[in-house]
């Protein structure tokens, strides 16, 4: 059976304190999202075993 891929996760914003959305990109190979406060980019690379934690947080 195969796993279907979440079509976003949650993440944290350190900078404005807010958690967002990020959606996977087209190509499958990140999830994206963009603090809606500071428009500060977040990327999550999705791993070749496709592991993912549940929440991640910008740098
Ligand atoms: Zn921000």
């Amino acid at each position: 059976m195969k796993r279907t891929p979440r079509e976003f996760v949650g993440v944290y914003f350190k900078c404005c304190r807010v958690y967002v959305r990020a959606y996977l990109n087209k190509e499958k190979t990140a999830f994206v999202a963009y603090c809606p406060k500071c428009a500060g980019k977040m990327t999550i690379e999705i791993r070749a075993d496709g592991s993912e934690s549940r929440f991640f947080q910008a740098q």
